[in-house]
């Protein structure tokens, strides 16, 4: 067992694709190598890691080669995709902070681990299902996914879509192994697009499910599970802030628990973005509130560590 500090670091999709302009391999390659470098400085610093990534975009261009490639080869079921995308996105991320901590000469090693997440099959996302996936299509082609087996909506305007449950995470099954391997000194990254949400059947056997599970939630599991002295969400913004992008806009260096969940009732943090976050921290806080919060973006990491940027969340 070592004594050092840990913190399990999630980062964003920020860290991976910067805009719709680089979405191509080599830009994400760039991208996940930029925020490594950031999440070197850590590790330099003594810190024990655990790292966490999202995974929609690129789930999203799976599900796309599916389709085009439907005539020729069988499909991929999606939690399929989501062990696919923690395997390429995971062998990034170790492959680019291998690189930086040996132009450091840091000497630690990393490992990725496929992780499943257990949800409730009575969970009631399953029967509202309402996180878009994939895509936008015709009605035509909406309906040949319904066949499959797939809630289709029509979504705005915008065209159709398929929708799927985000169950709340319940139960890291690898978590023994993420225990371990963090406590003899690795740099673990798991829990990769939330984890590929499975299910258990009358047997007790687990069995994977269409569904997808927000990955701030799940992190904050693996946080609270883990115990850590950090839970820090690596993000495109360095800081939150009230009034977000109005004239009002008050960028927030501190926030205790009280303060954060009065701000999200009264609306401040948005939904499906910055709200997960804030949430992701409260339920963390809660269950270990020894624990500290961070949220800023990968170029101020080291800055916020000490105490000069991000915003700093404590009970
Ligand atoms: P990630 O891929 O890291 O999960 P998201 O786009 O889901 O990123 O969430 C982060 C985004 O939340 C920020 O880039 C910002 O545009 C948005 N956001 C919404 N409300 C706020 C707020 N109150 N303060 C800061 N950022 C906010
Ligand atoms: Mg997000």
């Amino acid at each position: 067992m070592n004594e050092k500090k840990t913190a399990v670091v999630a980062i964003g999709g920020n860290s991976l694709i910067l805009d719709k302009q680089h979405e191509d391999v080599d830009s994400q390659r760039k991208a996940v190598q930029e925020t490594c470098r950031h999440i070197a400085d850590m590790a330099e610093r003594g810190w024990n890691l655990v790292i966490t990534h999202g995974n929609g975009p690129q789930v999203g261009f799976i599900l796309r080669r599916n389709e085009l490639a439907a005539p020729q080869v069988h499909t991929t079921p999606l939690d399929l995709i989501g062990a696919d995308t923690q395997g390429s996105i995971g062998y990034m991320i170790a492959q680019a902070l291998r690189n930086e901590f040996q132009k450091r000469g840091l000497q630690k090693s990393i490992a990725g681990v496929v992780t499943q997440v257990l949800v409730d099959r009575n969970d009631p996302g399953f029967q509202n299902p309402s996180k878009g996936i994939g895509g936008f299509t015709s009605e035509e082609n909406a309906r040949e996914f319904e066949k499959e087996g797939w809630r289709v909506i029509e979504d705005a305007g915008r065209g159709w879509r398929r929708v799927i449950a985000s169950p709340i995470p319940l139960k890291i099954i690898e978590l023994d192994a993420i225990r371990t391997l963090v406590e003899q000194g690795f740099v673990v990254i798991a829990v990769g697009g939330g984890g590929i949400p499975v299910v258990e059947d009358e047997q007790g056997n687990l069995v994977g499910t269409r569904a997808v599970i927000d990955k701030d939630r799940a992190t904050s599991l693996l946080a609270q599970e883990l115990q850590v002295d950090l839970f820090l969400i690596s993000t495109a913004v360095p800081q939150v802030a009230i009034h977000f992008n109005q004239p009002d806009e008050r960028w927030l260096d501190h926030l205790t628990a009280h303060e954060a969940r009065q701000y999200h009732a009264e609306g401040h943090f948005k939904p499906g973005s910055m709200g997960p976050k804030i949430e992701a921290v409260l339920s963390f806080l809660e269950v270990y509130p020894q624990g500290r919060a961070l949220i800023t973006d990968p170029p101020n990491i080291a800055r916020a560590l000490d105490g000069q940027s991000g915003t700093w969340i404590e009970v």
